[in-house]
């Protein structure tokens, strides 16, 4: 095996690349940042190696003689391990791209993707910035969660939000937040929503949720208006809750309970959420419209609906995903979606919201192509209630 390892107590990052050179530069640039490296040159050394240790990050070359790294993906899935992936590769930004895309919908994370020859301060970059992207509990571990373990951590307040502001990309000025779940398990730490909301959903557990989330985000919504009434909450709403017909009064109640104008909330439902049941969506929605509530289109771009049933439906918001907003610069493709969602929401008149901004690069081109509010790491990533506080500054009451 092909090793210019040093292992330590540091994280370790394994490069996963045929060519010798770019081992040794990978390896030298994660040395400066503090990690150990160790590199291997094909995909059967890169299993073999996974199978007794979990990196912090896998630099891979997305092709290995005559395998490819995709492959290496899978597998990397499957062994449970939760490095965070940056694709080195010397195919365009499009195949590099598509593969980032795939490696996010195995459920990885990823930096970003590098051509060739390797721009060194672009991969320091990213090594550098990788422990920002928060890990979550072991994936193991999550495997065997079940509905009555869900039921038991709602029953003690272990489900809480997180809220990511959202800015006006101009003025740097927040309008909003968005509320994103958590469970805090103090056997497993911290477990994401894409764990448990599935569990949620197919046991009949999503509207407590839904009901939690909402009553803790407008509780916190009310005090952050004190500081800035025109400030919004969204919250996301769940395929299943489309489906119950007296959702919009059950809103409308919770609204009136906190004292909260139906225009301060917004509901995000993915495309996919309303073509699942498209006259029970449109039923709902029309109410909770008329009723002033704002809905938006969240992870816009990535369903397979028809545009025109979509639009016919009463959005005000568009959530460009964040997918096509991290690809903005690099990746042609993904900037023309982007210019495409900008002008038919232009035309349509309704607001959008870019996800995902990780860079100042990203942020000033979304910008120069129109666009009003954003979201993403480069403002501030999901925050506890302490830190919007101390964000928003002292007039908010404790
Ligand atoms: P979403 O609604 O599209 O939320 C945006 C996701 O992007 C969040 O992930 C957020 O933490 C993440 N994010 C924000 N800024 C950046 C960035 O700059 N870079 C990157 N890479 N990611 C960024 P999170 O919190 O893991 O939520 C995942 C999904 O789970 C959400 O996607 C939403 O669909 C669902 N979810 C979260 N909370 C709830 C909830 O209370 N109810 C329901 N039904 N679904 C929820
Ligand atoms: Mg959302
Ligand atoms: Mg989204």
């Amino acid at each position: 095996m092909v090793h210019e390892a040093v292992v330590g107590s540091a994280p370790t990052l394994l490069v996963v690349d045929d060519e010798v050179v770019q081992r040794l530069i990978v390896c030298r640039a994660a040395e400066k940042l503090g990690y150990a490296p160790d590199g291997v040159a094909t995909l059967e050394e890169a299993i073999d190696w996974l199978k007794t240790r979990n990196p912090a990050i896998v630099v891979l070359d997305l092709s290995l003689r005559d395998r490819d790294g995709i492959e290496l993906l899978r597998d990397i899935a499957t062994l449970g391990r939760d490095p965070i992936i940056i694709f080195l590769s010397g195919f365009d930004e499009r195949i590099r791209e598509t593969a980032a895309r795939l490696a996010v919908a195995l459920g990885l994370r990823v930096a970003g993707t590098l051509g060739k020859p390797l721009q060194l301060e672009l991969l320091l970059t990213m090594i550098g910035e990788a422990p920002r992207i928060v890990p979550r509990a072991a994936k193991g571990a999550i495997r065997s969660l079940t509905p009555l373990m869900l039921d038991e951590a709602l029953e003690r307040g272990e489900v809480q939000c997180l809220f990511q502001p959202k800015f006006n990309l101009v003025g740097r000025r927040i309008v909003g937040f968005e509320a994103l779940a958590r469970w805090h398990s103090p056997a497993m730490g911290i477990i994401g929503p894409e764990m448990f909301i599935p569990l949620a959903e197919r046991h009949g557990l999503i509207d407590r949720i839904t009901l939690h989330v909402l009553n803790q985000s407008l509780t916190q919504l009310r005090r952050w208006q004190a500081c800035d009434p025109r400030l919004d909450m969204s919250v996301n709403l769940s395929p299943v809750s489309l489906g119950d017909l007296s959702l919009p009064e059950r809103i409308d109640d919770i609204l009136r309970q906190h004292g909260v104008a139906p225009s301060s909330l917004v509901l995000e439902v993915t495309e996919g959420a309303v073509m699942a049941d498209y006259i029970s969506a449109a039923d709902i929605l029309t109410r909770l419209r008329i009723h002033g509530v704002g809905i938006s289109v969240d992870d816009f771009g990535t369903g397979h609906s028809s545009l025109l049933s979509l639009l016919r439906l009463p959005f005000g918001e568009l959530k460009i995903d964040q997918s096509f907003v991290r690809g903005l610069i690099n990746d042609p493709e993904a900037a023309k979606i982007v210019k495409a969602v900008l002008s038919l929401a232009a035309s349509m008149d309704l607001k959008v919201v870019a996800e995902g901004i990780e860079n100042e690069a990203i942020c000033h081109r979304l910008t120069e192509l129109g666009a009003g509010i954003g979201q993403g790491y480069l403002f501030a990533p999901p925050l506890g209630t302490a830190a919007v506080d101390a964000m928003l500054g002292a007039s908010v009451k404790v």
